[in-house]
Parts: structure tokens; C-alpha cells; sequence
């Protein structure tokens, strides 16, 4: 049985992979477990020989694999992106286990959203500007002393949490979402971006830092937004909020020279 959503979609996405044999473990690793949707970022060698090895006749799977430039590329229309780190760090994003990471995947998924599930690079992982991109961390909680697990077996954990998250739901995401499905969609991960600059922009506007640097408060904002998945027209009306108070900080700040 193929959990992949008829119009929700999951999405696996293997940042900068280096071992193009991990590409095609990570391949089978998902379609063992009905998924089919692989995208890879920049990785270092593909196509290669030991990712067709390794797929082990998932090549369907790396035949389908949509190759891009950026993680913000891969997940552009994604209304929900989760990054998996092997280490537990202290970053500003809320961090999932893997169960509660494939139930709100496949819950997104099966409400027609396209979903997205990133993997970092085998030697350094996913950086702080990948993570910034992420709605949430997810980590296995492996052994403490040594929690890196290989990429493909990384990838086999999560899919098969995802597999058990749609058994659990009967096998028929789309057909089991809730009926109070007239919902706006979920915003888009570039809405949600845009929402973010203008937010950066408007809190500049309204000298809300006064001399500290921006960065923490923006983090901490980024989270609290990103916990409450905004649908589109939540995004609209924030967006509504701070254009006003972009014009009221421009009419109490007094005329610049020649004005
Ligand atoms: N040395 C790297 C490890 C990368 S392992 C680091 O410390 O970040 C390659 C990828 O597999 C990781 O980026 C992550 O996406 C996934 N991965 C490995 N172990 C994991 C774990 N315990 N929890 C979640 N993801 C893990």
C-alpha cells in the first residue's frame, strides 16, 4: 500500500548529501515504507553508480527525484517543514520526537497539504540557516553518547513512523480528513517567509530593538508563528496588521531633510 497523499504530499528532502550511496539507501529505505517523494539539494555526487546499487530497485524512486539548488527551493510550497538533527541543540525551534513528528506530517499531509521532511548532510548535518527554515526539529532519541545515526537509517526510522501514523489513520490519509476540512489552506512557506521579512521590517520601523541586536527576538518570533500554522488568510490579515503599523511609524517620524 503506497501511503504517498492524493493531493497532500510527503516529501523527503536530503540536503548535500555527500555518499551517493546514502541516496540510494534512503531511496529503498522510503519506499518500504509507501513513500515515493524524494527531492535532493545540491548533493555532492549524483547521478552514481552506488546510488542504482543501493536502491536495490527502488530506481523508480531516484528516477523521480527532483534535484535543486536550496533547501528554500525544495520547500517553497510546503506548508510544513520539519528538520531532523542528530544532536539535541539548543536552537530557537520547537524539537518533535519522531512520533509526534509523523503524526503532524501525516495530519497536514492528509488535509491535502504538501509537507516536507528534511535530512542533513552525513559529516556537519543541516546548518542554522537550514534549520531557520524549518517549523520544527526532529531528533530520534538515540543513545546520548552517540545519537548520529547513518543518513539512510535516519530516513528508514522516520519513514517507517509515518507508515505507522497512516495505518493508524486506516491507510486512507485524504479520504479520513476531518470534515471540518472548509479550511483556508495552510500558508506556504514563501507566505509565511514574506510574513517574517515584513516583520523584521516593521519592528525595525517601530525601534522596537532600541540598540540590541534583532536577531534573538526574531527567532523567538519565527517560533511563536510557526507553532500556530497560519493559513493563508491568517497570514493576509498579520500582514493587514503590519502595513498599518508600517504607515504609522512613517507618519510619527519626523520629515527627513527636503521633506
Ligand atoms: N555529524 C552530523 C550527523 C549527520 S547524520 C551532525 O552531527 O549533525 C546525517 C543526517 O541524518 C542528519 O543531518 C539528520 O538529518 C539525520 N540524523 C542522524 N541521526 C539522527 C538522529 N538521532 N535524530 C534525527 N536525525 C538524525
Amino acid at each position: 500500500m503506497n501511503i504517498a497523499q492524493q493531493g497532500g504530499e510527503i516529501r523527503i528532502v536530503l540536503v548535500g548529501t555527500q555518499h551517493p550511496g546514502n541516496i540510494g539507501a534512503a531511496a529503498r529505505a522510503i519506499k518500504t515504507m509507501g513513500l515515493e517523494r524524494l527531492v535532493l539539494v545540491a548533493p555532492e555526487r549524483y547521478p552514481h553508480g552506488d546510488a542504482i546499487a543501493m536502491a536495490a530497485g527502488a530506481d523508480d524512486v531516484l528516477d523521480a527525484a527532483r534535484i535543486v539548488g536550496s533547501l528554500a527551493e525544495a520547500v517553497a510550497d510546503c506548508a510544513l517543514v520539519l528538520g531532523c538533527t542528530a544532536r539535541s541543540r539548543r536552537i530557537a525551534l520547537e524539537e518533535l520526537a519522531p512520533r509526534a513528528a509523523a503524526a503532524r506530517l501525516h495530519g497536514a499531509a492528509a488535509s491535502g497539504a504538501r509537507v516536507a521532511l528534511v535530512f542533513g548532510r552525513e559529516r556537519t548535518g543541516l546548518d542554522n540557516d537550514e534549520l531557520q527554515l524549518c517549523h520544527a526539529a526532529v531528533h530520534i532519541p538515540a543513545n546520548p553518547d552517540y545519537s548520529s545515526l547513518n543518513l539512510a537509517a535516519a530516513v528508514q526510522v522516520l519513514s517507517y513512523e509515518l507508515r505507522m501514523a497512516a495505518l493508524a489513520d486506516g491507510g486512507h490519509a485524504v479520504a479520513l480528513a476531518p470534515q471540518e476540512e472548509q479550511r483556508e489552506p495552510p500558508a506556504s512557506h514563501a507566505e509565511l517567509e514574506g510574513f517574517f521579512a515584513q516583520l523584521g521590517d516593521t519592528l525595525d520601523a517601530i525601534d522596537f530593538h532600541k540598540g540590541r541586536a534583532p536577531e534573538s527576538a526574531l527567532r523567538k518570533l519565527r517560533r511563536i508563528f510557526l507553532r500556530c500554522a497560519l493559513d493563508t488568510r491568517e497570514v493576509r490579515l498579520l500582514r493587514g496588521v503590519l502595513a498599518d503599523a508600517q504607515r504609522m511609524a512613517r507618519l510619527a517620524s519626523p520629515p527627513g531633510p527636503g521633506e
